[in-house]
């Protein structure tokens, strides 16, 4: 079988650069076998502000730009639903952060998004003496579903292959990739936290880290829109909600934890005062680098290897925008954000 490319990996990564490669008619097979489970679990929230601080996220209205109309595609595509928008309201703490609300919403870039009219409605259990500051242009992508769609989208045209890629059964001849009865010209690695399997790119500085979220059951919370406190409260619909999400550097595993949920509830409970049952908990590892930008280049030695990785805790809004980004750098030589070129990393 020949085909013009093959990627290893379908999360968020993988699938944007999937998008890319038919939207531009290009032939492709993807190898994915499950191992990682970041993409799945997300909370799937879009969010141009960093909420801790008012500042912008990184190229925060570039990647919004290039997202919402990729998914809006995604949804015409596969014919369903996967883009939820709402607003976010950040509770505040204090009245020194509502001062620093309204300098941060002076800022041009920031005034788009942050409204400078205090929320002072009760909103029945969510404690929030003194008012919140309400973010528009932000919303939810149902990761999963869109993910699980657009396997199904794929296993039917023969391009989805579930197995593990094995580096070893890989070799190259003057031309092309050979992968067992394939042949390529590029291969792009989108494993995610897997990258530490690879032998081309493991060397990278991933930093990745574990997140835990819960679904939560509360039929008296009347809310829809995102709350965000110490921890978001993301609304799903008919009174279900997910919760998270932790941050843990140490633990590797993909194991949900007594101590995690824990953590969790105990935020929860700081700002939630409605009764409400725990009806799922579900965790992953985000692939965030040392210098917190993504990894997208090809490797250096072999420019038909590539990697488009290191999307961190807000990859629903960066894989399109990278995704297109290396699809322009390997078809077309167009340079690479320097940002998120890995040739960043080469010693010199
Ligand atoms: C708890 C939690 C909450 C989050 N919330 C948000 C959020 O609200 N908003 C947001 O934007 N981001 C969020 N993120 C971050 C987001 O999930 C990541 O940025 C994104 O999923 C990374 O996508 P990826 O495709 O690079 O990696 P992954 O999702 O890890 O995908 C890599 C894929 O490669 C496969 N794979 C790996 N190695 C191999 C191999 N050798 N062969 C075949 N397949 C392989 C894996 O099975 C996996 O499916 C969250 C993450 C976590 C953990």
């Amino acid at each position: 079988m020949k085909v013009d490319c093959v990627i290893v990996g379908f999360g968020l990564a993988g699938m944007a650069f999937a998008k890319e490669l038919e939207d531009n008619n290009k032939t492709f097979i993807v190898f994915e076998d499950t191992s990682q489970t970041s993409s799945n679990v997300a909370g799937g929230v879009y969010n141009p502000i960093i909420l801790k601080r008012f500042t912008p996220v990184w190229q925060a209205k570039d990647q919004l730009d290039m997202a919402l109309p990729f998914y809006r595609e995604i949804e015409e595509k596969l014919n369903g639903i996967y883009d939820y928008t709402f607003p976010t309201h950040r509770i505040f703490k204090s009245i020194e952060e509502q001062n620093n609300w309204f300098s941060a919403a002076d800022r041009s870039i920031l005034s788009d998004y942050m409204d400078t009219n205090i929320v002072r409605t009760k909103y029945n259990g969510v404690l929030s003496p003194e008012g919140m500051g309400r973010v528009k242009g932000t919303g939810r992508i149902d990761t999963k579903k869109l993910l699980d769609d657009y396997k199904i989208y794929l296993e039917n045209r023969n391009q989805m292959e579930y197995s593990t890629f094995d580096y070893d059964a890989m070799t190259t001849n003057e031309v092309n990739v050979i992968y067992k009865s394939i042949e390529t010209s590029n291969v792009v690695f989108c494993e995610g936290y897997g990258m530490l399997k690879n032998p081309y790119f493991r060397d990278l500085p991933m930093n990745e880290v574990k997140g835990e979220l819960i679904t939560i059951h509360a039929p008296d919370l009347e809310v829809d829109f995102l709350i965000k406190s110490s921890v978001f409260v993301i609304p799903l619909g008919n009174y279900y909600f997910k919760v998270g999400a932790t941050f843990n550097w140490k633990d590797k595993t993909l194991l949900t934890t007594d101590a995690g949920k824990l953590e969790l509830l105990n935020k929860l409970d700081s700002f939630i005062s409605v009764p409400y049952t725990v009806v799922k908990q579900s965790a992953g590892i985000r692939p965030t680098v040392k210098d917190r930008r993504p990894l997208v280049g090809l490797h250096s030695d072999d420019c038909r290897l590539s990697i488009l990785n290191g999307l961190g805790t807000r990859g629903v809004m960066i894989a399109p925008k990278v995704a297109k980004e290396l699809f322009a750098h390997i078809y077309n030589g167009s340079p690479l954000d320097p940002e998120s070129d890995i040739s960043r990393f080469l010693k010199d």
